[in-house]
């Protein structure tokens, strides 16, 4: 066997089998004169060895071999695996060999005449061309077979369909994921009709389908639709199609083609976020947010209609006892029944809702009289009253009920409800297991005040308060030096509330100590997470009313907040007013005292608005007077208010004491006051109170003023 050249590519490597070494040696001069490498083979048997390892692109194959026949030879050679073309060359003119052979695969067939080594380069070439060519198109259906079962898979993973509508010929071609959308096995039916589609939308969605369609057959108009389908095996579907029109030279419609989109599940997931917004999690009833929409289409109606609405609010008489002593699971059992009893009472076009904890409202519509409403409230108060048996346990409530009537007790959804409320207050202070309408007689100051109580404790559990963070600023470098925590309540109804609109009636009640306990480790919380997240360490200082000041353990509730949030004492810093500590002066220092001696800074808020003596003042340790902002803000116009500015900040520096101004507004008064010595403001100059995650970029950022 002779070696084929060494630089010569496999690629256009071809095999000679030819016993007779003459003929064979001549058969490669000539291919190699037409650039083709060739190695020969003398017998079938050692060409078979050598095709084990190897690979040509061609055979040459004489037909009677030695050892083997042509036909013995192909058949052992296509047994190797891979298919290898050959041409077959032999003595004989036999051309029912000739067929034979082709039939098993030959490229071609030659005769051994005088002319045959002539001609054997064209063949081989023409050979070789056809393999390519072969190869060619075998890749080509290869990559369009996957293209397609990826396209295929892609269709199925995003559950879309495709389709073409040959307008003029009326056939109509679905992709395998569009039957499969449907519900059918793909293929059946094989022919579809228009007609046999519009059986499949559902009735209520036939029309504007049938519509969309012809003005893209008709007019070539593009379209875009959702629409719901009767699916075989799902039941009602939504999808969404889209088409777009081709025409054709004469600007006829051709060709209607597009996509179709399961969207069910999208669909579910939305219908089920409106579930959220708008019901209560417990009762499934309608919540506040819902409420409000239903009231406002009541009263929308019986404006109309020149009917009444009426507003009925029930809160739970001792819930809160119940649910602390049986737990919150028999509290919820509970608050089901009572759902379910008040259903009982309304008709099916009036609305129930939950306000959330036991407070619910039925809103009752195309009422004529207030008879008809005092029915309904005697009705509820009398289910209410029934016993409930959760766990073993017969429990034994009642409800009080404030009713307000649209359009005598408000014309909006807002002032109803809070009317409804206002008579609820008035209902439970007479008796239990009471019902009032709401009259223009009733002390709405004092009813209010009951109202914003009671809202403000259920504010804490239902997070609506929450601070916001006003940056101090020492205007030499621009640097934020500190933070001030301000309370904020965002009250349901009410809305956004700052703290002169409650914190006077927190303290009042007591409330104050529960909230202040909150502004204090939610504080400190928030900065030791600004800590942690990598900003620089800040003090943020916390407002603390008299009533908080006064009480016996503050220093160890601090103490456990501190620890308890992993905050190190030197970034907190408490601000009591001057008033506040003059109120116990004596208490007051002793407890100003333990907080010092935790490493926490102790400010004087509002500082010259009390009447606090330099002398009394070096009775505390005090880290911090910060000047009150009626001061700062006529500083640049008024002398005696720039004259008390600068005797506190000459006082500050006579104790030893760090000065900030509140309340600056403007350049005039930075300058004012930096030229007085007091480096340390804060203001809307530099920044309003914002939320904790603004504080972050403001620190990253830098103040701009
Ligand atoms: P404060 O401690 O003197 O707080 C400064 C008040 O001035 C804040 O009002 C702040 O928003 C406002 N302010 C800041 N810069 C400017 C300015 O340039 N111009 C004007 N006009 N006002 C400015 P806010 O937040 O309404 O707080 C009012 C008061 O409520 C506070 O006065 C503080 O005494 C009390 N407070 C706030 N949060 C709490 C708290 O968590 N607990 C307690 N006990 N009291 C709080
Ligand atoms: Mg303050
Ligand atoms: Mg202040």
């Amino acid at each position: 066997m002779t070696n084929p050249r060494q630089d010569m590519t496999v690629a256009s490597l071809i095999l000679i089998i030819e016993d007779d070494a003459g003929l064979a040696e001549l058969m490669a001069a000539t291919l190699e004169e037409q650039g083709f490498t060739s190695v020969c083979s003398s017998s079938g048997r050692e060409a078979l060895d050598w095709l084990a390892s190897n690979t040509p692109s061609l055979v040459i194959l004489d037909y009677t071999l030695p050892d083997m026949t042509g036909s013995a030879f192909i058949e052992q050679m296509q047994g190797l695996g891979s298919p290898i073309s050959f041409i077959m060359v032999t003595g004989r003119d036999d051309s029912s060999l000739a067929v034979q052979m082709m039939k098993i695969g030959a490229c071609d067939y030659m005769l051994k005449d005088s002319a045959f080594l002539d001609r054997l380069p064209a063949v081989v070439v023409r050979a070789l061309q056809e393999l390519e060519t072969r190869q060619r198109l075998q890749y080509a259906e290869q990559s369009l077979r996957q293209s397609e079962t990826r396209l295929a898979r892609a269709q199925k993973i995003a559950r879309l369909g495709s389709w073409e509508w040959n307008v003029p010929t009326g056939e109509i071609y679905w992709s395998e994921e569009l039957y499969r959308i449907f519900g059918l096995t793909p293929g059946e039916p094989s022919a579809i009709t228009m007609e046999w589609i519009f059986d499949l939308v559902s009735p209520s969605d036939i029309a504007a389908f049938k519509k969309v369609m012809l003005a893209a057959a008709k007019n070539g108009q593009p379209f875009n639709i959702v629409y719901r389908i009767n699916s075989l095996t799902d039941g009602e579907i939504v999808v969404n199609s889209q088409g777009e029109v081709e025409f054709d030279k004469a600007g006829r419609v051709q060709l209607v083609a597009g996509t179709t989109l399961d969207i069910t599940a999208r669909i579910r997931a939305e219908s089920e976020i409106q579930q959220l917004i708008n019901y209560d999690n417990l009762t499934g009833l309608p919540n506040r947010s819902m409420l409000h929409d239903r009231l406002r289409l009541a009263i929308a109606q019986a404006a109309r209609d020149q009917k009444l609405v009426g507003v009925l609010l029930l809160d739970l008489d001792r819930f809160k006892g119940i649910n602390e002593a049986l737990g919150h699971r028999a509290g919820d059992k509970l608050l089901k029944t009572v759902a379910k009893r008040l259903s009982a009472c309304v008709r099916e076009s009036d609305t129930l809702a939950r306000l959330g904890g036991d407070e619910f409202v039925a809103i009752l519509i195309g009422v004529a009289s207030e008879d008809g409403i005092t029915t309904v409230a005697k009705k509820i108060l009398g289910l209410i009253a029934e016993p409930v048996y959760i766990e073993g346990h017969e429990i034994y409530t009642s409800g009080s009920i404030g009713i307000a009537v649209y359009p005598m007790d408000g014309d909006d959804s807002h002032t109803l409800l809070k009317h409804a409320d206002l008579a609820m207050y008035q209902a439970k202070d007479l008796d239990r297991n009471n019902f009032q309408f709401f009259s223009r007689d009733m002390n709405i100051k004092v009813l209010e005040r009951m109202m914003l109580e009671n809202s403000m404790r259920k504010a804490l559990e239902r997070e609506e308060f929450f601070l916001v963070y006003q940056p101090q600023v020492d205007v030499r470098t621009g640097q934020i030096t500190g933070m001030e925590a301000l309370l904020r309540w965002q009250h349901p109804d009410l809305g956004l509330l700052g703290p002169d609109k409650f914190i006077y009636l927190a303290e009042e009640t007591g409330f104050i100590i529960p909230l202040g306990e909150w502004v204090l480790r939610t504080a400190c919380r928030q900065n030791k997470a600004w800590q942690d997240e990598g900003l620089m360490p800040i003090r943020v200082a916390v407002n603390l009313s008299a009533k908080q000041f006064g009480q016996q353990r503050l220093d160890e509730t601090i103490a456990a907040i501190l620890l308890e949030t992993w905050l190190e004492p030197q970034w907190l810093e408490v601000e009591i007013t001057e008033s506040a500590i003059m109120k116990n002066a004596e208490r007051n220092a002793s407890m100003l005292r333990k907080l010092r001696d935790m490493g926490i800074s102790l400010s004087i808020d509002d500082f010259g608005t009390g009447y606090s003596s330099l002398s009394y003042l070096k009775h505390f340790p005090i880290t911090r007077l910060k000047i009150d902002r009626s001061f700062v803000r006529d500083i640049t116009t008024n002398k005696d208010d720039a004259a008390i500015a600068e005797i506190i900040i000459a006082m500050a520096q006579t104790l030893k004491l760090q000065v900030i101004a509140e309340g600056v507004e403007t350049r005039a008064q930075m300058e004012m006051l930096s030229f007085r010595d007091c480096v340390e403001m804060q203001g809307y100059l530099f920044s309003r109170p914002v939320r904790a995650e603004e504080i972050v970029r403001l620190i990253r950022d830098g103040i701009k003023y």
